[in-house]
């Protein structure tokens, strides 16, 4: 059921009381501040935009949809000035970055992933499956989101905190613990399932991987390998070989939870 808070403002500026009703899952997000501290600001003292008061209550602007008050689609910098029935929706499936919208009116022009230490083995399973991901579990939260703006990424976290930097635009907030579970969210939310590639990114350094010749890297091989593989692949960033016998099987066991995923709603 969606909350619904009415504000009563304590006025200096003639701002009338406003509404705000939170829909979907976002309403999981407010009750978990409401849990963790009890802290929902009550009262608008001054000029303020729906972005800002939206974050107030603990949704971050990346998990919100769209907006509307009093029926009119607005964007994030709107300014509550009168008496308002804000109406607040979740990002839902299929998301499309690559399109504009109210809320983000500057898409991205391609689909890259910036993971947060807080889902580190994600970044893995986003390049086993092929998708540009950028990773480093040093990086903590001021070169996140510097990383996010300048290299327009779509953060992955978490962190709740995060999400609401303003340089993050584009960012989601990962609900499965799992992995292979979270692998299977962000490709469903996202609607990639067209776009995955096995097998083209290198796992540890997000470098492209292509073809190289058996007796190119002979001495590289273990006994085995060199016995029983003839197929291998290498990063053209950290050269690090690729066979069949270290990918195969965590990937069919990804392809697999992908076509058995119940998707979270939203
Ligand atoms: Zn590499």
């Amino acid at each position: 059921m969606p909350l619904c808070y009415r504000q009563e403002v304590a006025t200096p500026v003639n701002i009338s009381p406003v509404t705000l009703h939170f829909h979907g899952w976002l309403t999981t997000l407010i009750q978990r501040v409401r849990r963790s501290n009890g802290l929902v600001t009550p009262a608008l003292n001054r000029r303020t935009s729906i972005k800002d008061l939206i974050e107030s209550f603990g949704v971050p602007h990346t998990e919100v949809g769209s907006i509307k008050i009093n029926g009119q689609t607005v964007s994030f910098a709107h300014i509550i000035e009168e008496e308002s029935a804000v109406e607040i929706f979740p990002s839902q499936p299929p998301v499309n970055v690559l399109n504009s919208c109210p809320l983000r009116p500057k898409p991205l022009d391609a689909i890259r992933f910036l993971v947060d230490a807080n889902v580190g083995k994600l970044a893995g399973k986003l390049r086993m499956a092929g998708f540009d991901t950028l990773y480093d579990p040093q990086w903590h939260d001021p070169q996140l989101a510097e990383i996010a703006e300048k290299s327009q990424c779509i953060l992955l976290s978490r962190d709740i905190q995060l999400l609401k930097w303003k340089k993050i635009e584009f960012g989601h907030f990962v609900r499965e613990t799992l992995p292979i579970k979270q692998l299977a969210e962000v490709i469903h939310f996202y609607d990639l399932s067209h776009a995955i590639r096995p097998f083209s990114r290198c796992m540890r350094c997000n470098g492209i991987l292509a073809p190289v010749q058996k007796l190119d890297i002979l001495d590289q091989l273990e006994p085995l390998t060199r016995k029983y593989y003839h197929t291998f692949l290498r990063c053209s960033a950290c050269r690090q070989i690729y066979w069949a016998g270290t990918h195969h099987e965590p990937m069919q066991k990804a392809l697999n939870e992908l076509s058995h995923y119940r998707p979270l709603s939203y």
